[in-house]
């Protein structure tokens, strides 16, 4: 039996370059169809126009791009995001979340089908975990979303990748990480380190990896509470990775990169939002390079709790700059009407 084709999306260009060379074909062809996938974005092997036809044989022999097909596509009243449901090969499905509400467009991908982690409000941990997806799953959500963007005449809007769609990246590091170097290769999609980010529950061991490995992909962690006890009633898994061990792995991060961390809150009304939660998340993460990020809780089928007023919201942030000259930003609320927000990403059964 054959073996199976190679997905082109799951090669960085040098790979390609190999594999081309070892068809023994001159690599430089490797450039060309780099350029037809990540400049051209093109979908079939039709499309690689000026390939001479026996390199574009064998491609076609022994490679396939690995599109993922639409299920459904929905878009927000206010138009600003736009969600797709995207099929995989052996029948999961992912959600893959365009915004545009800064006039540059942000890919907000996942890195799993379904998640292990159990956050009891997100929507994603409440349907469980499925799979690790592959680099070229990940990649080709990038790609989507950078055609989306071509066919409404702004192929070069695509600026930020945030892997914060459904899954916890950390817990698929190699396919994640060689994703997003393939997503900043400079003759291809060219995104730049400082607009790739990746957000974790809280995956010590991965933190540290990142920092050893200096990974150019900027680290945001969702910290939710300042307390072990407060975190662990929202998050399963801090018991794996206590509070401590997180903190410690931050601080190796921040110290042996020079970068800062972005914290990510998400607020609930009477949960964690007191002025007294505020007090307690400055003085943890005083002293770190650190900004926060306060997320008003987005419903979920599986989750009770209410959003923080924006009152509280904002007497959160004046704490936070006032007392511990801390940074920190509330997000907006966007594509809640398509459930394409923060923690309500979910495939149906
Ligand atoms: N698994 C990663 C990244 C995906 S979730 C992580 O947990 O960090 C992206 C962000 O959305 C995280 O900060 C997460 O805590 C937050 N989130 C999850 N469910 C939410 C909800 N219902 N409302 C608001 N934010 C939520
Ligand atoms: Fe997984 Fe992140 Fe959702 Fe937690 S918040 S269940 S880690 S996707």
């Amino acid at each position: 039996m054959d073996p199976a084709p190679t997905d082109l999306y799951s090669l960085t260009q040098p790979e390609l370059r190999s594999l081309v060379g070892s068809w023994g074909l001159s690599p430089v062809h490797a450039a060309r169809i780099w350029r037809y996938l990540y400049l051209g974005l093109a979908s079939s092997f039709g499309e690689f126009g000026t390939l001479p036809p026996r390199v574009r044989d064998r491609l076609a022999a022994e490679t396939r791009i690995g599109n993922l097909p639409v299920a459904t596509e929905t878009e927000s009243n206010d138009g600003f995001t736009r969600k797709f449901l995207l099929g995989l090969g052996d029948g999961e499905r992912i959600e893959t979340v365009l915004m545009r509400y800064t006039g540059r467009a942000t890919a907000c991908v996942s890195s799993q089908a379904g998640c292990a982690m159990g956050c009891v409000f997100c929507a994603t941990g409440q349907m469980g975990y499925r799979r690790n997806l592959s680099t070229a799953e990940i990649v080709a959500q990038v790609v989507h979303v950078a055609r989306i963007l071509g066919a409404a005449g702004e192929p070069r809007r695509l600026r930020n990748v945030v892997f914060m769609g459904m899954g916890e990246p950390l817990q698929n590091y190699s396919a994640v990480m060689k994703a997003a170097s393939i997503l900043l290769d400079p003759s291809g999609l060219g995104l730049s380190a400082e607009r790739i980010t990746l957000s974790t529950v809280g995956v010590a061991p991965g933190i540290r990896r990142m920092a050893d490995e200096a990974s150019p992909v900027r680290l945001a962690v969702s910290l939710h509470a300042a307390t072990q006890e407060g975190r662990l009633a929202l998050i399963p898994v801090a018991r794996k990775w206590p509070l401590d061990d997180l903190m410690d792995a931050c601080r190796h991060y921040c110290s042996t990169l020079g970068r800062r961390i972005l914290f990510e809150l998400t607020l609930i009304d009477g949960r964690n939002d007191s002025e007294e939660d505020a007090h307690a998340v400055g003085r943890l993460i005083r002293g770190l390079p650190a900004q926060v990020n306060l997320i008003p809780l987005n419903p979920t089928p599986g989750y009770a709790g209410a959003p923080a007023a924006n009152e509280a919201a904002r007497r959160f942030q004046k704490i936070l700059s006032d007392g511990y000259g801390l940074r920190s930003t509330v997000r907006q609320r966007r594509g809640i009407d398509i459930a394409a927000g923060c923690g309500q990403l979910a495939t149906p059964d």
